[in-house]
């Protein structure tokens, strides 16, 4: 085969707590990361040349090397030379749908495609939780959108621990087009203003002294129980998001008024704000409810429900 295409779903965090400080500078998280119906098509093809091309629809989008698809065929071409010597250069293209800088996992999804796709062009048959490992290197997401489905991420992010899928739940996001939040100023703003208040834990961690607890979602993942998943999402980075842009305090606040909303959250850093729903029927009304009461044309509003899966192979040439 000389092309694969692959769809690579965006994620939601339907928890994320910020446990404390690493010695490594990054924070100790726990998640709970679930894929979406929303995806990126990633075409991944092997060209004569031996170099790596990058097309993008998307103006906002880099094609060089400072896009993480391009970072993830970098990584192979690095990792596998002989293969890249023998099967020669990839050309990818994305086609993105997936709004950008989004708290989507945008780019960590196309990174995990590119490498699940550039696996299979060459024939190197890597394992599932190898490729986990290579996308660990790429960006903490990375992992998790190879597999997809439902999982609590700890550490970075990075160590995944599925739980069982989840199914029958319908979703509204809803992302101001020119508003981006930077994930590096969330996590900042955060320790800045909260960090103080950790303590040591017996591994020496700093720790935040009064943690939340991701038991109570968990279970109600495991009974399947969309209404109690509900009630319990959570995200510690809407305490630094919501008091710094009013527009996604404002998504929250409306998404909350609405009946039928099950609940309603900011994914990752934002500003993407999602609303959860028993039905495709409910989802489509109260996004229509949404853009009624926010009359804006730079406010996008997607349809999609939660999905069981990460990367999948559409077709190959
Ligand atoms: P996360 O939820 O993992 O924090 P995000 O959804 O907030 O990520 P991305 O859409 O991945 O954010 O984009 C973050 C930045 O990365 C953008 O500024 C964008 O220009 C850049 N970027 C690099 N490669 C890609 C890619 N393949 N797709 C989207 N953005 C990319």
């Amino acid at each position: 085969m000389r092309s694969y295409s692959l769809i690579a779903p965006a994620k939601i965090n339907l928890y994320l707590e910020i446990i404390g400080d690493r010695p490594d500078g990054y924070h100790e998280l726990a998640m709970i990361l679930q894929s979406i119906g929303l995806a990126d098509q990633i075409d991944v093809h092997s060209i004569s040349t031996d170099s790596i091309r990058v097309h993008c629809n998307h103006p906002q989008v880099p094609t060089d090397k400072s896009n993480l698809a391009y970072r993830a065929a970098e990584l192979m071409v690095r990792q596998f030379p002989e293969a890249f010597a023998k099967y020669g250069g990839v050309e990818i293209t994305v086609n993105k749908q997936i709004p950008v800088a989004a708290g989507l996992a945008g780019g960590s999804t196309n990174a995990a495609a590119v490498l699940v796709g550039i696996d299979l062009l060459w024939k190197l048959g890597l394992t599932q939780s190898e490729l986990e490992d290579l996308g660990g290197t790429l960006g903490s997401d990375v992992p998790f959108c190879v597999a997809g489905g439902t999982a609590i991420a700890t550490g970075r992010g990075e160590q995944l621990s599925p739980l069982p899928s989840l199914d029958n739940i319908y979703i509204v996001l809803a992302k101001y087009r020119s508003l981006e939040v930077s994930t590096a100023w969330a996590y900042k703003t955060y320790r800045e203003q909260f960090g103080h208040s950790y303590i040591r834990d017996s591994d020496n961690l700093a720790v935040r002294a009064n943690a939340v607890h991701s038991g109570a979602i968990v279970k109600a993942v495991v009974n399947k129980d969309a209404g109690e998943i509900a009630q319990k999402l959570h995200n510690d980075l809407e305490r630094v998001v919501l008091p710094a842009y009013p527009q996604v305090l404002q998504l929250r606040e409306v998404f909350a008024n609405q009946e039928g909303v099950l609940g309603t959250m900011m994914s990752g850093s934002g500003p993407t704000v999602f609303a959860l729903f028993e039905s495709q029927q409910q989802a489509e009304q109260i996004k229509l409810q949404v853009r009624e009461a926010i009359i804006d044309e730079d406010l996008e509003l997607f349809v999609t429900r939660i999905i069981t899966h990460g990367i999948k192979v559409v077709s190959s040439v």
